[in-house]
C-alpha cells in the first residue's frame, strides 16, 4: 500500500472500531492499482457526519451538507464522506437530492466509471462490484450502469471520460462512447470553469491524442466555448503527439497558438474559457517569443521581456510548429543579459530628475525605457555615469 494509505490506516480502524465501515475510494484506489502516484486520499464511510465527529476530536466541516468531514490527524487532513445516493439531476449537472445511506454498494453505484468505483479496505482488500478491475486491466473507460442515463444525469462526466482516456492511455468502451455522442450537446449546461479544468487535465495527460480523438469525434468540442471553427486543428492534434504540457498556461499557450489566435482575438477566446488574467497575460507573452522564434527575430530584448521561464516554455512549444531554436540558445541569451529587470538599472527616475534637472513627468519614463533598451542590447554599459551622460543627450534632443 502507498504511504498515504498506510498513514490513514489508524483512522480507518478507529471508524471500524466504532462499528462502522470505512473504505478508500475514488482516484486514489484506481491510481494505486495502476501503480501510479496518488494525490488525494478519499475515504467513504457508513458513518454519518455527526457520528464521525463523535469518534474524532479534531474535525473540520468541509462539506457537511454532502456528508464530507475532514479528520485532522498527525498534521494531515483526511476527507471522509458518508455513503450517499444522488437523485434528481433535473439540470444535467447536479443532483436535486443527496441521501446518506449505510450501503457501500449504493455509494459506488453513483460513481461515474467502473475504474472509479472500486473500494479498498484498510488492509488492502479490494471491493469490486462493477468489474472495475477488469476494466483497469484492459484499459477501458466504461460508465457504471447505462451510459446514456449517466451522461444525461451529469454532462460533465463526458469530459471526465475523455480526460481519463488522455491521462491514463485508456479506450472509451463502445456504449460509453455512444452515450457521449448522444448527449454531447448537454455539455452546454455545465459551467465553463468545470469543463476547462477537465480539458486542461486532458491536455496535461501523457496520451493527449487518446483523449483528443473522442473529444472531437463525439462532437463534445462543439459545445465548448468558441471551438466550433477549429475542427481541422483539433483533428490534427488528435493524430500527432504534442509537446508535454505542464500547466494551464502551457496548455492555453499551445492551443491558442495552434489555432492561430493572437492579440485581442486570443484574449477574447481565453476570456470565453474563463481563464485568469494572469494566464491570459502569460499566454500573450509566450506567443511573442514563439513568433520571434518562428520569424528569426529572437533577440535579447524578446527574452528580457518574457523572462527565462516563459521563454523556455515558448521554445518547447515552438518545436511543434517547426521552430528551430534550442533551449540552450535561450539559456545562453538569458544568461548574457546585463540586467534582468528595470530595477537592475544603475539609475532610477529620482536620479534622472535630480541630475538632469528635469521635472517629474512623461519624459522621465521615456528616458528610462530608452536606457533599459540600450543596456539590454549591450549598446550602453550599466553604470551610472554612462547612463546619465546618454540620458542628458537624449533629453537635450527632446528639448
Ligand atoms: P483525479 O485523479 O483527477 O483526482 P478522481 O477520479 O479522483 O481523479 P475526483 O474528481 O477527485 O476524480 O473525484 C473522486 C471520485 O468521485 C471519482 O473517482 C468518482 O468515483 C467520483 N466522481 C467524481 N466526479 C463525479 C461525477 N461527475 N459523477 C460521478 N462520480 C464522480
Ligand atoms: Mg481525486
Amino acid at each position: 500500500l502507498p504511504i498515504e494509505f498506510e498513514e490513514a490506516r489508524p483512522i480507518m480502524r478507529a471508524i471500524e472500531d466504532a462499528g462502522y465501515e470505512a473504505y478508500f475510494v475514488g482516484g486514489s484506489v484506481r491510481d494505486t492499482i495502476l501503480g501510479h502516484a496518488i494525490h488525494d486520499v478519499d475515504i467513504a464511510t457508513s458513518a454519518y457526519p455527526e457520528e464521525i465527529k463523535k469518534i474524532f476530536n479534531h474535525t473540520v466541516d468541509t462539506g457537511i451538507e454532502h456528508g464530507t468531514v475532514m479528520i485532522l490527524d498527525h498534521g494531515e487532513g483526511y476527507e471522509t464522506t458518508t455513503f450517499r445516493t444522488e437523485s434528481g439531476y433535473q439540470d444535467f449537472r447536479r443532483p436535486d437530492e443527496v441521501t446518506f445511506v449505510r450501503s457501500l454498494k449504493e455509494d459506488l453505484k453513483r460513481r461515474d466509471f467502473t475504474i472509479n468505483a472500486l473500494a479498498m479496505r484498510e488492509n488492502g482488500e479490494v471491493i469490486d462490484l462493477f468489474n472495475g478491475l477488469d476494466d483497469l486491466d484492459n484499459h477501458i473507460i466504461r460508465t457504471v450502469g447505462e451510459a446514456y442515463e449517466r451522461f444525461h444525469e451529469d454532462a460533465l462526466r463526458m469530459m471526465r471520460a475523455v480526460r481519463f482516456a488522455g491521462q491514463l492511455n485508456f479506450k472509451i468502451e463502445q456504449k460509453t462512447l455512444l452515450g457521449i455522442t448522444e448527449n454531447a450537446s448537454l455539455l452546454e449546461k455545465i459551467a465553463v470553469e468545470r469543463i476547462r479544468v477537465e480539458l486542461e487535465k486532458l491536455c496535461m495527460g501523457q496520451y493527449v491524442q487518446l483523449g483528443m480523438k473522442p473529444f472531437v469525434t463525439t462532437k463534445l468540442y462543439q459545445y465548448c466555448p468558441e471551438m466550433i471553427p477549429y475542427y481541422d486543428v483539433l483533428s490534427r492534434l488528435s493524430n500527432t503527439s504534442i509537446p508535454e504540457l505542464k500547466s494551464d498556461t502551457e496548455v492555453w499557450s499551445f492551443i491558442t497558438y495552434a489555432i492561430e489566435l493572437n492579440g485581442s482575438d486570443c484574449s477574447h477566446f481565453l476570456k470565453a474559457w474563463k481563464t485568469s488574467n494572469q494566464v491570459i497575460s502569460d499566454v500573450l507573452t509566450i506567443h511573442d517569443v514563439i513568433n520571434a522564434i518562428m520569424t528569426n527575430k529572437l533577440d535579447e530584448m524578446v527574452i528580457y521581456q518574457a523572462g527565462l521561464e516563459r521563454s523556455l516554455v515558448a521554445q518547447k512549444l515552438s518545436v511543434f510548429f517547426e521552430g528551430n531554436v534550442t533551449a540552450n540558445v535561450i539559456k545562453e541569451i538569458a544568461a548574457a543579459l546585463p540586467i534582468k529587470s528595470k530595477s537592475d538599472l544603475k539609475v532610477d527616475g529620482g536620479q534622472l530628475i535630480k541630475q538632469l534637472g528635469i521635472k517629474p513627468g512623461p519624459l522621465v519614463g521615456k528616458l528610462l525605457v530608452i536606457l533599459e533598451n540600450q543596456v539590454v542590447r549591450g549598446i550602453l554599459t550599466n553604470d551610472e555615469a554612462t547612463l546619465i551622460k546618454f540620458a542628458t543627450q537624449i533629453a537635450a534632443e527632446e528639448g
